[in-house]
């Protein structure tokens, strides 16, 4: 086969009109156009050449359907040397050049299912035929390494360069494990030139950067770019220690052999003769199914080892590849397919600090709103001081947001190239910015600063009411972020009703009433300001317009009366002692039974129960000598609340024991803490990831590689009907109606 990479070379036809479009652009048009493309030139030199871009992906995609639209509209601004006319970027002179044997192209992109319909039946019309099936497979964000194999022999590996030329890599690209030296097989082509993607897999990214700060150097924007500054390394024996991993993806030149006639028998080629080929490629006949498997792998995206940026489509058959043909740039045999950006650029415009339950000070990046992987971003924790410094982060600067693998967005860190010297430097303050108290570290060495005024730090303990309150402790219905505020914030001259923990469960609705509260930001814990007056906004939460107590007010007070007599285990979660958890508390709970039995115990004692060392029984035994933690139990016990589980009996059968869980995906009537919680109150354990001793694994929609991992490893597996006949039932039941795969 001349090129199964589709290189059958043909140029469009700069300067002539698409029928019905107007000739000549207007000046407006014109300058536009070369500003859009010097913009995109410097963008690729940026991106291709020095490995460090200024622009995210998703502007320069924005300046590249922009520039598109402009020629589409007026033919005569698309010249030969227009970037979308051209792959890549002049190639650096850091490497010796080289001819690729055939061109090596680009893809077209799609964003929507409109546009994949579009390119299909684009197809359609040019061969007046089905082109059906469709390879569908990952669109690794690495870089396209070309490999020349002669008689077997690996003898040169190239980048991709402008398409046309690349630059020569071949000491480099043979340290990759992936890359053979020698291909294997009987029918190995005399010549045979292989494209694929060199990637750094996403932990090896991660260790990378951080590898970079802690040597003072600015990390890399994402995997791609790691990668190809890894490959692109003048001496070799640096690319040898980056993990650097490869995938084929296509062929060029094939000489002395038949080549295959489909992509998927090519890769089964590819494959017999030692190359590393994707082993989630899926051939389809229809596009319902390319985009099932879209869909499939937005929802999977973190699935794989690597970054993924897409999917790429193409025509499975050879013939009718040739038949297609490609554009100047792209074959028109196959689309990529792109999903949401996971990095976006965005303005750093502060750096604030909040004060968590515990008295940590952290400081957080306060962003112009920009959005990212589907949602709108503008907080992102930078987790300490020394967080910020490793950075390298400023005030002002631009900065790489990035919001992979799972919903908690990251400052990676800042587009150095960009800052202008107004730049500042944050400065982490030395006083709690809610209570004025001197911030010290706990103990030498610790990473993160602490406010040290436990009991009144009006932050510390609007967020120990506010947890107190939520699901995993007393679960008080009505009592979040603002009403957690309005209990705890001091207004002078109000006093507020809540001055720890110990005044909870004795409030009462004239002590509510009149309270008036700043509304506060449930992420940052800063206050939020009226839009019209830029003052903050001040509710009063507890009563309604004429005085009367507010539903919430009611509801709150029934609530504190009802949840009373939640099991001990959730009364030790809300008492915010350092390192107890539900699964901790639960563990506590079960061995001594009652609050008094815990405060009596032993550090030796305490550091016996499961789930609990030396260290944490050292925290518990501190937290039961301080006097205000003694006040909160006695308070609450005179007020009624419950302090001990009477007997085993009290927290009912305990039909799960000794039987291990995994919850993956999402369930339609229960969040993961809810169906955990339910698994745990009947004595079963929850843990994240699945191996032979896993009793069962309970999916939901959208089961992440958990799923994969259970039906390798044969353990039973539940549905949510199933779940529920667990929980209503017990386990022989529930094995009665699990899936048990096969091992
Ligand atoms: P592309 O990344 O959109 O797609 C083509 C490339 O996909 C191929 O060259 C190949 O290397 C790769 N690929 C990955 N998996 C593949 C598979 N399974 N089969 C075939 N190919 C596969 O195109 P491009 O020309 O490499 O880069 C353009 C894109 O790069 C832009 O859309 C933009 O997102 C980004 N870019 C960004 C900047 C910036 O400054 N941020 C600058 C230049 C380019």
């Amino acid at each position: 086969m001349g090129d199964a990479g589709g290189a059958v070379a043909e140029t469009a036809t700069p300067g002539t009109a698409a029928p019905g479009t107007a000739q000549g652009a207007p000046s407006e048009a014109r300058e536009r156009h070369a500003e859009l493309s010097e913009l995109l030139e410097d963008a690729n030199w940026r991106y291709y050449v020095l490995d460090s871009p200024t622009v995210s992906d998703a502007e320069y995609d924005g300046w590249m359907r922009e520039i598109r639209a402009l020629e589409e509209r007026y033919p005569d601004l698309r010249t030969p040397d227009s970037p979308t006319q051209r792959v890549g970027a002049p190639i650096s002179a850091e490497f010796p050049e080289v001819e690729h044997l055939q061109r090596m192209e680009s893809l077209d992109n799609a964003f929507s299912e409109e546009d994949l319909a579009a390119w299909q039946a684009r197809a359609q019309r040019l061969i007046e035929a089905d082109p059906g099936p469709y390879l569908c497979e990952l669109k690794i964000d690495g870089l396209a390494v070309a490999l020349v194999y002669e008689k077997g022999r690996l003898v040169r590996g190239a980048t991709r360069g402008n398409g046309r030329t690349g630059e020569d890599v071949t000491p480099n690209v043979r340290t990759l494990r992936d890359v053979p030296q020698r291909l294997t097989g009987s029918d190995v082509p005399d010549l045979i030139e292989v494209r694929g993607e060199v990637f750094l897999p996403v932990k090896g990214f991660e260790q990378l950067n951080e590898q970079l700060m802690d040597a003072g150097k600015a990390p890399f924007a994402n995997p791609r770019n790691s990668a190809a500054g890894s490959l692109r390394m003048k001496d070799p024996r640096i690319t040898a220690q980056r993990p650097l991993r490869m995938i084929v993806h296509g062929v060029g030149k094939w000489e002395g052999t038949t080549p295959p006639a489909t992509q998927s028998e090519m890769y089964e080629r590819l494959a017999s003769f030692g190359l590393p080929v994707s082993d989630r490629y899926k051939v389809v006949a229809s596009l319902d199914e390319v985009c099932e498997f879209v869909e499939y792998y937005n929802d999977h995206r973190h699935d794989p080892e690597y970054e993924i940026d897409g999917v790429v489509v193409k025509v499975d058959r050879v013939p009718v590849q040739r038949q297609l043909g490609s554009t100047s740039r792209a074959p028109r045999w196959a689309i990529a397919f792109k999903y949401p950006p996971q990095e976006v650029n965005t303005r750093l415009l502060d750096i604030q600090v909040g004060v968590g339950r515990t008295g940590r000070v952290t400081p957080f990046g306060v962003m112009k709103p920009v959005v990212v992987a589907g949602s709108t971003v503008e907080r992102a924790t930078l987790h300490n001081a020394s967080e910020v410094a490793r950075k390298g982060v400023l005030i002002g600067d631009t900065v790489v947001l990035r919001k992979a693998g799972d919903v908690i967005p990251e400052i990676v860190g800042p587009v150095v190239d960009l800052r202008d010297g107004t730049e500042r430097e944050f400065v982490m303050p030395t006083h709690c910015p809610e209570c004025g108290t001197e911030l010290a570290y706990e103990r030498a060495g610790d990473a993160d600063l602490r406010c040290p005024n436990a009991r009144s730090c009006p932050a510390q303990l609007r967020e120990r009411i506010y947890f107190a309150a939520g699901r995993n402790a007393f679960d008080i219905d009505g009592l979040g972020y603002v009403a957690a505020t309005a209990l705890t914030q001091p207004l002078p001259p109000q006093e507020p009703p809540v001055r720890t923990e110990a005044d909870l469960f004795d409030l009462t609705i004239e002590k509510l009433l009149p309270i008036k509260s700043v509304v506060r930001d449930p992420d940052s814990g800063l206050p939020k300001t009226d839009p019209k007056t830029g003052e903050p906004k001040v509710v009063s939460f507890f009563a309604n317009i004429s005085g009367e107590p507010s539903a919430n007010a009611e509801l709150i007070l029934d609530q504190l009366k009802k949840k009373k007599d939640q099991p001990l285990w959730r009364v030790l979660v809300a008492l915010t002692i350092r390192h107890i958890g539900p699964p901790t508390a639960r563990a506590l709970a079960a061995e001594f039974r009652s609050i008094d039995a815990i405060a009596r115990a032993s550090e030796e004692e305490l550091a016996a129960v499961e789930g609990i060392g030396p260290r944490v029984a050292a925290t518990i035994k501190e937290w039961f000598a301080v006097d205000w933690h003694q006040e909160i139990i006695e308070k609450w016990r005179a007020a009624g609340v419950r302090m001990a589980d009477e007997s085993p009996e009290d927290e009912g059968p305990r039909p799960l024991e000794g039987l291990t869980f995994v919850v993956t995906g999402t369930l339609a009537d229960f969040s993961r803490d809810e169906a955990s919680e339910a698994i745990g109150a009947r004595g079963g354990k929850v843990t994240s990831s699945v191996s032979k001793k896993t009793s069962f694994l309970v999916v939901g929609d959208n089961p992440g590689s958990k799923y994969d991992k259970a039906v390798k490893a044969g353990v039973p597996i539940l549905d949510e009907a199933g779940f529920r006949v667990l929980l209503d039932k017990g386990p022989d039941a529930a094995r009665a109606v699990a899936v048990t795969p096969e091992e």
